[in-house]
């Protein structure tokens, strides 16, 4: 059978990025305010990863994000952020320990700095650093006194335990090649963490919902939380697995959870209200009822929090 067209693309044949093997076009979502053309979402027919098919440019991509508030961004996201970290530092607690007094970290897309501080001061003899673009973040950095490389993973030279990634590779636009790096990165025995978005029960529901011409708005709606040019692709478990292996690093274990950025009443005024401009009258029962279908039976399991590491016997190169 042949792959659906697009309308007005070349992207019928698009490959997914992680297997490699035949995709399909899922739906289009058009968001004028964030976005310069409208995203084509297809789904491999292999790994099942969901992802924005076209081509996105650095320049784009830079444009994207220099259009946000970072400031703002990280404030309005701190107390979802603390959670995230103590979560985190929960799960690598062990392994910090173990490593004794030579153990590094690195923080890719460290952000605000806020996983580095409160490494720090629980674990002082650990050498942390993090990984983030130039910007205006650097006077957050500064006055927690986190140390950050503002450059590209593969300019950096020196060797890391473990390599944290925060809700970072979902953002990237070739995750495979991030993992290379991340790898490349690694002392002997080292770890890759991960916190990311992952394809849940309920996206598999409204993905469904894309086929019934009625329903296409709440599919969009939902879809537009999950994937856009700042989330490139909504990993499977199989897909993120694929692309740890494809990196060479060995999955430890993969563990889904719930892990929210913002209240959920947030989301529901963000995403219904202001894009869907569902009347506000309609938006305390919708929390309700989001509360009675997503927390409460604990069934939006949207994260997958990861750890992988490096072989067994796999030497790495020396450093360049
Ligand atoms: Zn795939």
């Amino acid at each position: 059978m042949s792959p659906k067209r697009v309308p007005g693309s070349s992207l019928a044949k698009t490959p997914c990025k992680v297997c490699g093997a035949q995709s399909k076009h899922v739906i289009s979502l058009a968001d004028p305010k964030h976005e310069p053309h409208t995203l084509e979402i297809f789904r491999c027919t292999g790994c099942r990863l969901l992802f924005v098919g076209n081509p996105v440019s650095p320049e784009q991509l830079a444009a994207a994000y220099s259009a946000e508030d970072p400031l703002r961004y990280f404030d309005e996201i701190a107390v979802g952020t603390d959670r995230k970290v103590a979560s985190a530092l929960h799960d690598l607690d062990t392994l910090l320990r173990a490593s004794g007094d030579s153990v590094s970290v690195l923080d890719v897309g460290c952000g605000d700095g806020r996983f580095l501080q409160t490494l720090q001061q629980r674990h002082p003899s650990v050498r942390a650093l993090g990984q983030e673009l130039p910007g205006p973040l650097a006077s957050l950095w500064q006055a927690k006194g986190v140390r950050v490389y503002t450059g590209a993973l593969e300019n950096i030279v020196e060797r890391f335990s473990v390599i944290v990634l925060l809700d970072v590779v979902e953002h990237v636009p070739d995750p495979n090649r991030s993992f290379v790096h991340c790898r490349s990165l690694l002392k002997e025995r080292g770890h890759v963490y991960i916190h990311t978005p992952r394809l849940c029960f309920w996206d598999g529901l409204f993905l469904a919902a894309t086929r019934i011409p009625g329903a296409r708005w709440l599919s969009r709606a939902w879809l537009r939380t999950r994937i856009s040019i700042f989330h490139l692709q909504l990993w499977t478990d199989t897909a993120l697995t694929l692309s740890l292996q494809k990196a060479g690093l060995e999955l430890v274990y993969l563990r889904p959870q719930t892990e929210l950025s913002w209240p959920l009443e947030r989301y529901l005024r963000v995403y219904l209200g202001e894009r869907v401009h569902l009347p506000p009258l309609l938006l305390r029962p919708a929390a309700w009822l989001a509360h009675l279908l997503f927390v409460w039976p604990g069934t939006l399991r949207n994260k997958a929090i990861c750890l992988a590491r490096l072989p067994s016997g796999n030497p790495q190169p020396e450093p360049r």
